[in-house]
């Protein structure tokens, strides 16, 4: 037996399993797994990434500062409560080890993030789970899920994969009422999918226990890349910081985003194509008998009268070149989500979730 082991907790994780890109035997597939942009990256981006090659002999910058600007200057904040990360997911990551380790408490809901109950488990803590109401974040139930040992509380607002959210004053309710110790850490993946709303932004800038963090996968179409950030009190941000590698973005990536971020014009079109196909998908499923929650973000929860409908339904979908993804790992056996593409893909799917139904009467 080798004695050469992990720290506790690390094989107590289960492998992430990532949305699928391909179906053996079947060309033309149409992935709608993983919530990307179904548009791709802004021109403007790519160009930026094109230019990037001539100096990739050189070292990023260390401190971020042009790209922590860039979204300062957009979204209206201060850019030293910005720190930025490969993927949201570093600074998921990152927090659980600077304010977790063994015996503490890390918070997440029922059908939250899968990655939550990773970082905590990597960091040594322990996972708390916390029960939602119809698949809604529960504010009551989360106080009442924290103890003198909990540390952070993650919450995705939208959440996926339900994609129903929780509105401001529910949020700066939690906050105000979280014990003294605990960093509660908004994670908005989605919230630019959502009209109007900033994403805890404020939240952040009055109090000391609020994180927001944002990401480049989603809306931005920039998921290959790896590029997150969040917004948060400057001790948070200075812990941060410190124990991020000093060149975890990329040239590339930071030119990338930078310019990604200031092509507002293309943001504001992919949440408008979003919303409409959005409204048109959910509707022609309850049409089919295929009921979703009122989604905020850029895919639906379609639910089924059971697990093996769900089952029958994706293996279907399968057959006709549509990748969607199973979300029994969330505590939803019973659904599929969907995530939402260009008019075609939200046709097609439709469609054959229409013939789906059909065969079964
Ligand atoms: C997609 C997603 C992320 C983003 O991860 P990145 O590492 O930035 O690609 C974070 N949180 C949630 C809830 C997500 O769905």
């Amino acid at each position: 037996m080798t004695k050469i082991t992990p720290q506790p907790g690390i094989m107590d994780i289960a492998l992430y399993v990532a949305g699928s890109s391909h179906i053996d035997g079947v060309s033309n597939v149409v992935k709608l797994s993983s919530n990307e942009n179904p548009f791709g990256p802004s021109p403007t981006a790519q160009e930026a990434v094109r230019r990037a090659v001539l100096d990739l002999h050189r070292y990023p910058p260390t401190d971020h500062a042009g790209l922590r600007n860039a979204i300062a200057e957009v979204y209206d904040l201060d850019a030293e409560r910005i720190a930025c990360g490969v993927g949201s997911d570093e600074l998921l990551s990152l927090m659980s080890q600077a304010y977790a380790g063994p015996g503490d408490e890390v918070v997440h809901t029922e059908h939250g993030f899968a990655l939550y109950r990773i970082c905590a488990l990597a960091a040594g803590a322990t996972p708390i789970e916390v029960s939602e109401h119809e698949r809604v974040t529960d504010v009551d139930a989360i106080l009442a899920a924290c103890t003198e040992k909990t540390r952070l509380v993650f919450i995705a607002n939208p959440n996926n994969p339900t994609g129903t959210m929780i509105g401001l004053a529910e949020i700066e309710r939690l906050a105000d009422k979280l014990p003294p110790r605990v960093l509660l850490v908004l994670d908005g993946a989605y919230a630019e999918f959502v009209e109007g709303y900033d994403g805890g932004a404020r939240l952040v800038e009055t109090r000391e226990n609020v994180v927001m963090t944002r990401t480049f996968s989603k809306i931005y179409g920039l998921g290959g890349l790896r590029i997150g950030w969040c917004y948060a009190p400057k001790p948070v941000i200075d812990v941060i910081n410190r124990i991020r590698g000093p060149f975890n973005l990329s040239s590339a990536a930071l030119a990338a985003a930078e310019a990604a971020v200031r092509d507002t014009a293309y943001v504001e079109k992919c949440r408008l194509e979003n919303a409409r196909w959005r409204a048109w998908l959910a509707e022609a499923l309850a049409g089919h008998g295929v009921p979703s929650d009122t989604s905020m973000a850029n895919f639906i929860l379609a639910r089924f009268s059971d697990e093996s409908e769900a089952e029958a339904c994706n293996q279907y979908l399968q057959k006709q070149g549509l990748i969607v993804r199973q979300v029994g790992s969330y505590n939803l056996p019973y659904a599929l989500r969907i995530t939402i593409g260009d008019e075609a893909s939200c046709r097609r799917v439709a469609h054959a979730i229409g013939q789906f139904k059909a065969g079964e009467r």
